[in-house]
């Protein structure tokens, strides 16, 4: 039995709100066996590790596509959300499997280099389920659906359920039908049946564009243009659902506490009081809607409306880092700027990071939090441990990583 003894000026739990000045983390065979203060918690024999900065559980992504890791140079290409989805679409014929693979182990490295320890991963390319499984990454891989009732019939049907059937290199797995626009309606009720059947979490993009929004509701726009451009025949192009993007899946019993959609940027009062009655998190992307022209997500009125939340950083593609810090601090920035006065945002944002992505997943084996017989995911960043920790990692947190614990293992440090 090998024990280690975690120690660092600050520890934050994520189970209260209090950190835990000159605090502990106990953790044997990749478990967690106590947590405290230094003086509380028994350690005899235990080999020790002191840290500087805050001690946490490793954090969570929300909302990722690390198979496009290497498509960096697409989000500095300029390109708003319709021009960039055709470009990446085109680029993907220039991948084999071993440079999928060889991307998204790169994007698992992003991760663990900064912190995170569990991911929501989109999977278009099955090919990666196994080295990101073995990568020990925690979280679920969405494995992704784009088809109208004729791809679907044609082959892609099959596809999917092979995969699910197939190996995963150990990877929890979940169903990601892409989006509103990409997915027919009777293509993407069939997903959420199978999902459901086999007890697997659902995934969507949801009301990322004005464009998506416009096709849910008329079936006009852009998106209805590229749909015909690509002779992709939705149910949607005809006239449209009629109402906005959450009550579209709500329509086909789409929304649940087993689903977490990616976005939400475009989604007024009552869509956004749709996914809350349901318990569906939302995982916003803010610095991809930033880069892909999408627009801004209404964070304060989440934040005010009490909303499941969690955040993701989408993929390098559209994204200048897989860092959830640089995240959260573009999230606080805009939450302010629209308006956000309450003195909770640093320790909510830090939640949505933690056990708010976690909890998106459906908890995750007790990922986000540090609780005594939890997995020993942990993360130490290198910040200020004066004052408030929550607002130090907000300010200071962005490359600040020193080190990461997988299942009790360090695989990273600085
Ligand atoms: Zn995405």
């Amino acid at each position: 039995m090998s024990s280690t003894l975690h120690v660092a000026p600050v520890v934050l739990s994520m189970v209260g709100a209090e950190p835990i000045r000159d605090g502990a983390v106990l953790v044997e065979d990749g478990r967690i066996v106590a947590v405290g203060s230094r003086s509380e918690v028994h350690s005899a024999g235990a080999r020790e590790r002191v840290w500087r900065g805050v001690l946490m559980p490793g954090l969570v992504n929300a909302h990722a596509h690390l198979q496009y890791t290497d498509f960096g140079d697409l989000a500095l290409s300029g390109l708003a959300f319709p021009e960039w989805i055709r470009t990446l679409t085109a680029r993907r014929a220039d991948f084999s499997e071993v440079m999928w693979q060889e991307s998204a182990r790169r994007g698992v490295h992003h991760m663990l280099r900064s912190g995170t320890t569990a991911a929501a991963d989109v999977v278009t390319d099955p090919c990666v389920l196994v080295p990101v499984g073995r990568s020990g990454l925690r979280g679920i891989s969405y494995v992704e659906v784009i088809a109208d009732d004729a791809m679907w019939a044609g082959g892609r049907r099959a596809a999917f359920l092979d995969t699910l059937d197939g190996a995963s290199g150990g990877r929890a797995l979940g169903v990601s039908p892409h989006t509103p626009f990409t997915v027919g309606t009777a293509v993407f009720e069939e997903c959420v049946a199978i999902a459901r059947e086999r007890g697997l979490r659902l995934h969507p993009h949801l009301a990322e564009t004005a464009h998506e929004a416009e096709f849910i509701r008329h079936g006009t726009g852009r998106f209805a243009e590229l749909n015909r451009a690509v002779g992709m025949a939705l149910e949607l192009l005809d006239g449209g659902s009629g109402g906005g993007p959450a009550a579209y899946l709500a329509g086909f019993d789409g929304l649940g506490p087993d689903v977490h959609v990616a976005h939400g940027v475009h989604l007024a009062a009552e869509d956004r009081a749709l996914l809350r009655e349901q318990g569906t998190a939302v995982a916003l992307c803010v610095r991809s809607n930033a880069i892909l022209a999408a627009g801004e997500p209404p964070v304060a009125d989440y934040l005010a409306e009490g909303a499941p939340l969690a955040l993701g950083t989408d993929s390098l593609a559209s994204s200048p880092s897989l860092d959830m810090w640089e995240e959260a601090a573009a999230v606080r920035e805009l939450a302010i700027r629209q308006g956000y006065r309450a003195d909770d945002l640093d320790r909510r944002l830090v939640e949505a990071v933690t056990v708010g992505g976690a909890a998106a997943m459906g908890g995750l084996d007790g990922a986000g939090a540090l609780r005594p017989g939890g997995l020993a995911d942990l993360a130490v960043f290198d910040v200020p441990t004066q004052g408030d920790p929550y607002a130090a990692l907000l300010a200071h947190g962005t490359g600040s990583c020193v080190a990461t614990v997988l299942g009790g293992r360090l695989v990273h440090r600085r």
